[in-house]
């Protein structure tokens, strides 16, 4: 790995690797398939950059991003890298020029968009060329799990597959939950493929859930308070980004808007006066942010809920990008589940895709309601183990009181243990109520000896119990139509009661209680 080392400081400028990359290296020129596992930002392109660099030949790097391509391709050069792309942004007679270069193995590396991937292509690419590497960014892309599938993808496995000597392929992405990481490992049949799942956690950020406030005097006091500070406010829709972004201006606030109503122009020139500090607040849709590297934000706000974690991490973790403290404000109120719920049943995609969108919605629920510290409920989620308790979320600093539930714990747990798995969360929750369901009795339910455990609980108060130990993680729900929920390995402690369960006593604000104006 010396070798490798003196690369990164000789071609990269940079004196050491992060967290993950070096493992991710080794591996690869070791000769292992490997699945990594960063997010935005954590530096994917040195994992496979590197080993193409030192392995002989010419490794091809499958990605969907036209403009991150001649980014990468161009900073390559920069730094005397043989480096070229394949994509629909080339005219013909270039085209056919790197590709000429290209099969006469002028390249270390090789971009090209999956769209342009045919059989044919594909088999003169490996006929003739010696191509030690297959690396494939957006591998999410591949499974209809992830939240972004192309067929295009799909594809690639068959023809890696009846390549003569086929390759390594190194599968990288910034999003995904066991599930897709099993799809991905399935789909591109990866050979004993190494797992690398690191980075997610960011340590400058303070995480914070705030729920029953009135959103609107909220944010204009968030405002007052950091009156020098720059900042991403998101909404969900169009029009509230317009009234959201009236009402700041009202109150004086330099603030502008983005979303996918304006035209290219404004648009583009308002981002640009977001990056040059010109305009102090960006009030936008989710269509801001791609490409966007603004180091200085300071905090990004969320007006309301979005429908997935994924996609409320990546749009939070645009604070900070200079390593400075800043903060993720989620503003949440239940309300905002039926506008996701209505934005996915009027969205394109089949019922399969649709069920999937409402499981991820539940985990975006469930970190808006948990009382685990949300940093690691994060990092969970992507799969990453050891990371401790941040101190700083809104999770993390809750004083609010705690009573011990680690009885009722106890009994829910095993229920849902011993019922391995095939069922739903009410069909647990009738269990414990000792309920005569008819389905129950013909599974034969009643004879477990958790039936009936908690009968002296309503059955919706056990379900709503269940979801609670869900959203804290001690069971999981299946994605798919209809979840079943299974353990987790966090529940065993409490079980062999070597750890305890205590809920927070929440004293619930309500809108109308606390009045608003
Ligand atoms: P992504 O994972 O989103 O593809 P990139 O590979 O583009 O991330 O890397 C993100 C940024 O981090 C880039 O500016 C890259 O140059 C930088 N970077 C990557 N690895 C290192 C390192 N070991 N030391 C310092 N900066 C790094
Ligand atoms: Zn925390």
């Amino acid at each position: 790995m010396d070798k490798a080392l003196k690369l990164l400081k000789d071609i990269y400028g940079y004196d050491s690797f992060r967290k993950g990359q070096e493992d991710i290296i080794a591996g690869i020129v070791a000769g292992h398939d490997t699945l990594a596992i960063l997010p935005t930002g954590g530096g994917k392109s040195i994992c496979y950059q590197l080993p193409a660099l030192l392995l002989p030949g010419t490794t091809l790097v499958i990605s969907p991003l036209i403009s991150l391509m001649k980014d990468q391709v161009d900073s390559l050069k920069r730094v005397g890298v043989q480096a070229a792309f394949l994509n629909s942004s080339l005219g013909a007679a270039e085209y056919r020029e790197v590709l000429r270069n290209a099969l006469q193995g002028e390249y270390k590396l090789l971009y090209v968009a999956p769209e342009r991937l045919d059989a044919p292509m594909f088999q003169t690419l490996s006929e003739q060329l010696h191509i030690p590497l297959i690396a494939i960014d957006e591998a999410h892309c591949v499974s209809q799990w992830g939240h972004d599938f192309r067929p295009s993808y799909r594809q690639l496995a068959g023809w890696i597959g009846r390549m003569p000597n086929r390759p390594l392929v190194a599968a990288f992405t910034a999003t995904a939950t066991e599930e897709v990481a099993d799809d991905i490992v399935k789909m591109l049949q990866l050979k004993e493929p190494r797992r690398y799942v690191t980075g997610f956690a960011r340590p400058n950020l303070s995480l914070s859930v705030v729920s029953g406030v009135d959103k609107k005097r909220f944010l204009k006091q968030l405002l007052k308070e950091r009156n020098d500070q720059s900042g991403i406010v998101y909404a969900a829709t169009r029009k509230e980004v317009e009234d959201v972004c009236s009402m700041l201006q009202q109150f004086g606030v330099e603030a502008g808007k983005y979303h996918g109503g304006l035209s290219d122009t404004e648009r583009a020139e308002t981002q640009e006066k977001f990056r040059f500090d010109q305009i102090r607040v960006m009030v936008a849709t989710n269509a801001f942010g791609m490409g966007i590297d603004k180091p200085n934000v300071r905090f990004v706000v969320h007006y309301q809920m979005p429908g997935d974690l994924e996609s409320y991490y990546q749009e939070a973790g645009r604070a900070g990008r200079d390593g400075e403290e800043s903060d993720c404000v989620l503003l949440f109120e239940p309300a905002d589940m039926q506008v996701q719920r209505f934005l996915i049943e009027q969205g394109a995609g089949d019922a399969e895709r649709k069920s999937i969108q409402m499981s991820k919605l539940h985990t975006m629920m469930n970190y808006s309601r948990t009382q685990r510290c949300l940093q690691q409920f994060i990092v969970d989620y992507f799969g990453e183990t050891g990371v401790q308790p941040c101190g700083k979320c809104s999770s993390c600093l809750d004083k609010s009181e705690t009573v011990d539930r680690t009885e009722d714990a106890k009994m829910a747990l095993s229920c849902v243990g011993r019922m391995k798995g095939r069922f739903g969360v009410t069909m647990a929750a009738k269990v414990l109520k000792g309920s005569r369901d008819k389905r129950l009795l013909e599974f034969g339910l009643d004879r477990l000896s958790t039936y009936g455990l908690m009968r002296h609980l309503p059955e919706r108060d056990i379900a709503d119990w269940l979801y609670w130990l869900v959203a804290e993680g001690y069971m999981r729900l299946s994605e798919g139509q209809y979840p079943t929920v299974s353990l987790t390995a966090n529940a065993l402690p409490v079980l062999e009661g070597k750890a305890s369960i205590t809920q927070r006593v929440r004293a619930t604000v309500r809108q109308t209680s606390e009045g608003t104006s």
